[in-house]
């Protein structure tokens, strides 16, 4: 069968969560017994969102061949349990990057390079690049709102894309908000007509509109939708609020939107199999007690700069059958005086990936003090260099122990930016220009990491040999490893070829972990990640103890 398209579009206002309904309306078809792909097309004009403010645009989701994509691909992963690679996500910056290196290159011979048809039809090709696997389909999720100037292109390229596909290949889905107005009691269409007026204008007819809502939306409003938008009576649905974003699949199952999806696509689809998702849901539902874990970190404000560490954590949780309860603590507010206060009552520590010098001293307190009262201790990528350079400190006794990313000219540079730098896992051994292309200049994607034996990361994953991602640009530096493992620090995961520390633990205490990757993007609620399964069980048992 030849691929078929589900265009995603979102009205009214952002952050309605059409990531969360692509990933959902993924899983419900591939619970129907087909195989499924989805992309994410982001209007911005940066090439991609590695070099953006997690506080502006929220998490980095590094996929396993080293893209750094829009945080929606994490869900779609999660929910699909299938990897996203480069062609899941293209940005407007992608796409007229590649268009211009066209046009220098002469590739249009000599004719004039607009928006039409050059940019749609990149736009296009872009769209088909990524069911290359006999996919029966392909969700296609445009980021931003229906009346952006931004987001045009996009829209003009998949209303195209139902001529040359075929109608019947083609199908468009509107995500819309139908406002509850406490003072009337009543929800309120208007913006939904609007909303889908604009995307008319621009020559799209929605089939299907999902209607996020605080409440159910009754049979008499979906007519009226249906008959103001032109859309058929029973392809109107409620996207209504949970508590917990695992029963969005079961809400939608019950909406019967995967049914009408089947039946206007003419989709060869069995009966769905949502038992995984009602057991998921029932035991992250009912869990049997809980654990407060701290995450000391910089981002704190944003929680959607940490989506995929949350998400993991909750899977983590729901493994050990507790809930799991987070505790941001700004780093750059915790000082000696205040650092007991602000760790009383924590079950576990957890220090997160993150980029420059401030906040380090309440991270490396923090760090200490997990480690000299046993609290549970997980440490990723940059939480992993601040446990070394604590551990240097304060327990090898090289106190000016430092990351060359936080001061350049430490005597002790335990965590160093390695002079030649070059892409292993590629075998390039060009040195790139950092100072001309911030893009790509990290050990990015995934790697593979070898296990010691008798090790807690063994325990964890009972496997020799791990592939993990990463998204960092300095490192352990081996010149240490001598003295920090007579100290007492365990290096229980490697590179291949010995030269890149990944892990280390230290096994006079009940669980300290660092990593230098980032197991949270492998997590699946299907599937915990092991580290953050024992991580949580470790908190887990230090609670019942203490
Ligand atoms: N800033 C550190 C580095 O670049 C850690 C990065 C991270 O935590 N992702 O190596």
């Amino acid at each position: 069968m030849k691929t078929k398209f589900i265009f995603i579009t979102g009205g009214v206002l952002s952050s309605l969560g059409k990531g969360l309904a692509a990933a959902t309306i993924g899983a419900l078809l591939k619970a129907r017994g087909l195989k499924v792909t989805i992309q994410k097309l982001d209007p911005y004009i940066n090439v991609d969102p590695g070099t953006m403010n997690p506080f502006q645009h929220g998490e980095v989701y590094v996929t396993e061949d080293g893209a750094e994509t829009d945080l929606d691909l994490g869900h779609y992963e999660r929910y699909l349990g299938v990897p996203m690679s480069q062609l899941n996500n293209f940005t407007s910056g992608r796409i007229y990057h590649s268009v211009i290196t066209k046009e220098r290159r002469g590739d249009y011979l000599g004719g004039t390079v607009q928006v039409i048809p050059h940019v749609t039809d990149e736009i296009k090709q872009a769209v088909l690049s990524v069911a290359k696997n006999d996919e029966d389909v392909a969700l296609i999720e445009i980021g931003g709102t229906v009346g952006d100037i931004e987001g045009l292109p996009f829209l003009e390229a998949i209303r195209q894309l139902k001529k040359d596909l075929g109608k019947e290949n083609v199908l468009y889905i509107h995500l819309t908000l139908v406002p509850f107005m406490r003072t009337s009691g009543e929800l309120k269409t208007k913006p939904t007509q609007h909303s889908v007026k604009e995307l008319r204008s621009i020559g799209i007819q929605p089939d299907i509109i999902l209607c996020r809502s605080e409440i159910e939306l009754d049979a008499e409003l979906k007519s009226k939708i249906a008959l103001f938008c032109d859309v058929e009576q029973d392809a109107v649905f409620t996207a209504v609020d949970v508590k917990n974003i695992y029963e969005v699949p079961l809400k939608y199952y019950q909406e019967g939107v995967d049914q009408k999806i089947a039946i206007l696509m003419r989709l060869p689809a069995k009966n769905a199999n949502i038992k995984p998702w009602m057991e998921l849901v029932h035991r992250l539902n009912n869990p049997t007690g809980s654990v407060r874990i701290g995450i000391v970190g910089k981002y704190v404000d944003l929680k959607e700069s940490y989506k995929s560490l949350h998400e993991a954590l909750v899977h983590g949780g729901g493994a050990n059958g507790v809930s799991v309860e987070l505790a941001y603590l700004n780093s750059e507010e915790i000082n000696r005086k205040n650092l007991e206060e602000n760790c009383k009552g924590l079950d576990g520590v957890l220090v997160p990936g993150g980029f420059g010098a401030r906040g380090i001293p309440g991270k490396i307190l923090a760090i200490k003090y997990a480690r000299e009262n046993k609290i549970p201790f997980f440490g990723i990528c940059l939480g992993m260099q601040c446990a070394v350079i604590e551990f240097t400190r304060h327990v090898a006794g090289l106190e000016d122990a430092d990351s060359q990313e936080f001061n350049p000219k430490t005597a002790n540079p335990v965590i160093y930016l390695m002079k030649e730098w070059y892409d292993y896992r590629r075998g390039c051994t060009e040195r790139r220009d950092e100072a001309s292309d911030l893009g790509g200049t990290m050990r990015l994607g995934a790697y593979p990491c070898k296990l010691r034996e008798e090790t807690k990361a063994f325990d964890a994953y009972r496997e020799e040999l791990i592939q993990e991602r990463h998204r960092h640009r300095f490192e352990f530096n081996m010149e240490y490893a001598d003295l920090l493992t007579s100290k007492g620090l365990l290096l229980s995961g490697v590179s291949p070829d010995e030269t890149l520390v990944e892990i280390v633990e230290l096994p006079e205490h009940p669980w300290f972990l660092g990593c230098q990757f980032h197991p949270e993007f492998q997590s699946n609620p299907m599937a915990p990640h092991p580290l953050f399964r024992e991580f949580i069980a470790a908190a887990k048992a230090y609670k019942a103890g203490r």
